[in-house]
């Protein structure tokens, strides 16, 4: 058992499976959306810097678009899988819905280590990325934006592709865009952010005050260096991050007990959400085994690096004083560990609602990117807020009336949006 290798495709379907038990969906309504729509798997050339062509395995997945198109970022990574893929496309679906989006979802990826590619060769990747699925993408089929390793830059050149294949500006193809070339303000921000909206909101219904709060954070990327920001200002503490180092092959964590000093973190990280290790010692942080970030005594936990980080195998290790996790990367928590954390009464903020503010400001982008004209920052984050919170106590508020966990609320009401649409639409 030990050696299968964890498959998040299996824990997505497995939660859908619970969820459309709970919503006694028809036998038609679960085949339909129990697998992805459609999936493209492709080859992607790229002539190396040293003359030699690496050929990379690219693919597209589009879960479900009933409720409008297909929207979710793209990965670049070695260990990248279909499977990965694939759960990570239903896990978009879910995503727009319960966010209440006019969006479907999708999700890409390729197989590649981008720490082993010079910037041509990520250009030729991203340009080529996009030649091969040219005709099944689009602002009104299915719009890309950024994931793990790829950035505003990769957006940018996947994006000149597409409008250099399709003979028109197209800003609403992709999102995630660097600010000065159709980005939207607020966009790097908000899924951290996101994140931490609502966790303020958990706090308000726990009473606790996030002042007398203190936070372990996995990851020190995108996600979690702005959720420790928002996080901050809400006058909380983060007493340890942990990030994965390239040169070593494994994970660090990095503890000051009375407070990560986030500008100073940052001025040691590389763009991969790196810290240098040398660096951090010098300016006094403890240096500890990657997984120490789970057994931290605090008050919140906020898995936000990969899938599969809390699992049989160490989610025993989690503090008794622990009362929040939420889940700002995708996947992060297995079924298994799930149920443990849920018989614990553990508040877990279920990542597709957690970390929901990416694909919201994404929504924003591709909105003001379609009309052309772009909204000042306050205006972006003030809307984020809005449908952060919205989301938050609609699935909140399901979970109290139905004594249902957060994720199995979460679940209903998103499963239930996209089954009615399929309905509707009399597709099923
Ligand atoms: P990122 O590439 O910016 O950062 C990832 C971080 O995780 C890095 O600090 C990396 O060092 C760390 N990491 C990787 N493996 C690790 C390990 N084994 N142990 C400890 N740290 C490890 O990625 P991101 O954009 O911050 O995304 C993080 C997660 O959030 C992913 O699951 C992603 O799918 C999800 N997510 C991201 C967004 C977004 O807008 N960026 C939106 C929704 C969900």
């Amino acid at each position: 058992m030990k050696n299968t290798p964890y498959n998040p495709f299996k824990t997505a379907q497995v939660q859908f499976d619970h969820a459309a038990e709970l919503l006694e969906l028809d036998q038609a309504t679960r085949d339909l959306l129990r697998n992805p729509m459609r999936e493209y798997h492709f080859n992607i050339p790229v002539r190396l810097d040293d003359g030699n062509v690496k050929v990379f395995r690219g693919f597209r997945v589009q879960h479900n678009d009933v409720r409008g198109p297909a929207k979710g970022g793209i990965r670049f990574h070695p260990q990248e899988t279909i499977d990965t893929v694939r759960a990570l496309s239903m896990w978009m679906t879910w995503k727009t819905a319960v966010a209440d989006l006019p969006l479907g979802g999708g999700k890409g990826g390729v197989i590649c280590d981008p720490h082993t590619l010079s910037l041509i060769e990520q250009e030729k990747l991203c340009r080529g990325w996009v030649r091969e699925i040219f005709k099944n993408v689009g602002p009104y089929s299915d719009i890309p934006a950024p994931d793990v390793m790829t950035s505003s830059q990769h957006m940018l050149w996947m994006l000149d592709e597409y409008e250099v294949l399709n003979g028109a500006k197209s800003p609403g193809f992709i999102t995630g865009k660097p600010v000065k070339m159709g980005g939207s303000l607020g966009r790097k921000e908000a899924t951290g952010y996101g994140v931490m909206i609502t966790v303020r909101e958990a706090l308000k219904e726990l009473n606790i005050n996030p002042k007398d709060t203190i936070a372990s954070v996995q990851g020190f990327g995108n996600v979690s260096q702005y959720a420790i920001e928002l996080y901050q200002q809400m006058g909380g503490t983060v007493k340890c991050v942990s990030c994965w180092d390239q040169e070593d092959q494994t994970g660090y964590s990095f503890r000051k007990k009375d407070g990560i000093d986030l500008k100073e973190l940052r001025s040691i990280s590389d763009n991969f959400g790196s810290i240098n290790k040398t660096k951090a010692q010098d300016l006094g942080y403890e240096f500890l085994p990657g997984e120490v970030w789970i057994e931290q005594d605090v008050d919140i936990l906020i898995p936000a690096a990969l899938e599969n980080q809390i699992n049989n195998d160490n989610v025993s290790k989690i503090s008794n004083q622990v009362k929040i996790i939420a889940e700002g990367a995708n996947g992060p928590t297995t079924n298994e560990a799930d149920k443990l954390i849920t018989n614990r009464n553990i508040f877990i903020i279920p990542d597709f609602l957690a970390n929901a503010g990416g694909v919201t400001c994404s929504y924003f982008e591709q909105v003001q990117s379609n009309m052309n004209y772009y909204w000042e920052k306050d205006e972006v984050l003030s809307k984020l807020d809005v449908k952060m919170t919205g989301a938050f106590v609609a699935v909140s508020n399901f979970a109290q009336k139905n004594k249902l966990n957060m994720r199995d609320a979460a679940y209903a009401i998103a499963v239930d949006r996209v089954a009615q649409a399929c309905h509707d639409r009399g597709w099923v």
